[in-house]
């Protein structure tokens, strides 16, 4: 990335005063789609920034992404893009379906969270996660920035049991866990600090437009991303009782599913194929049986017929 940063260094420079001076990027569109009108936009991937990215940058390299995955976002600068996100998120999910922060499978989904969260090598940064129910019969869940995790209320069915509820909490707390919402912040930011000498230009007010921000969002994760969050799910519900193998399962349910519909949500949406995160969650199941025997795995089907957590009550 730093070469062509060189390369492209009077472009961008001219980019970054535009955003300084303000008014170039359209203002949030209170959860509404807008088109830009504006130079800036047209020219550099029409509000997308992925296609910003790419246009200014080239191809990403690995070195590149390294260079990236260094860049620090404060507890703060997270806080303040992960708002507007699920602001954002929510206004638009607001017209289509009833969203709730809660009652009974919110508590509940609270109370998995809790036994989740420890897992986390930054437990500590998301302290309080806030939980979010959309009554929708989709199976999806999502995670925003700062902690905020949005469930639909067809993943509690699709489920089936607490297992692998718990499975679907553990992953959408990996994808807070390791970050991987703040790329393109990390980005903007690098590209601030190589060209500015960061003087005001913050990557949440570039993140603040509503385009800019609902296409960063909507962006699927990466393979590497979902596989790594599936990962951390296994291993963590393994780690506190519960058969991973619960989780498996509900890819096979989702693989069936979508044959039938169009559209998978974003939770099981593309890469990796549904029998391939079956068969890597099998495996890794295997390897920590192997590791760390445990006879006695927790599956919990009354458990969420009931909301009751396993942390509450077994059955
Ligand atoms: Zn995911």
């Amino acid at each position: 990335m730093l070469s062509r940063f060189h390369r492209n260094n009077g472009r961008f420079a001219v980019i970054l005063s535009l955003i300084f001076a303000g008014g170039v990027l359209p203002r949030p569109a209170s959860g509404q789609e807008r088109r830009p009108n504006n130079p800036f936009a047209k020219q550099f991937g029409g509000g997308d920034p992925q296609e910003f990215f790419k246009k200014f940058f080239g191809a990403e390299t690995d070195e590149d992404r390294a260079a990236v995955e260094k860049m620090k976002v404060s507890t703060r600068e997270e806080r303040r893009i992960g708002q507007s996100a699920v602001d954002a998120y929510l206004a638009g999910m607001k017209r289509r379906a009833k969203v709730t922060d809660r009652g009974k499978d919110v508590e509940y989904l609270r109370k998995l969270v809790t036994t989740l969260r420890p897992m986390m090598k930054n437990a500590g940064r998301y302290r309080s996660i806030r939980v979010f129910l959309v009554e929708s019969d989709e199976p999806d869940a999502r995670s925003f920035p700062g902690g905020t995790l949005i469930f639909f209320r067809g993943m509690l069915d699709l489920a089936e049991n607490e297992a692998a509820l718990a499975g679907v909490v553990g992953h959408e707390l990996s994808h807070l866990d390791h970050q991987h919402q703040l790329y393109d912040a990390k980005r903007m930011k690098l590209a601030q600090r190589t060209f500015t000498g960061g003087n005001g230009f913050s990557p949440e007010a570039f993140f603040r437009d509503g385009m800019m921000l609902a296409k960063s969002f909507s962006r699927p994760f990466r393979p590497e991303e979902e596989s790594e969050a599936d990962a951390d799910g296994v291993r963590w519900v393994y780690k506190v009782g519960y058969d991973p193998r619960e989780m498996a399962k509900l890819f096979l349910r989702m693989a069936e599913r979508s044959r039938e519909a169009r559209g998978a949500p974003a939770f099981f949406r593309t890469h990796p194929y549904h029998a391939d995160r079956y068969a890597t969650a099998m495996d890794l199941y295997n390897e920590l049986q192997k590791k760390t025997p445990k006879k006695e795995l927790y599956v919990g089907r009354e458990n969420l017929r009931e909301r009751i957590p396993k942390s509450e009550k077994t059955f």
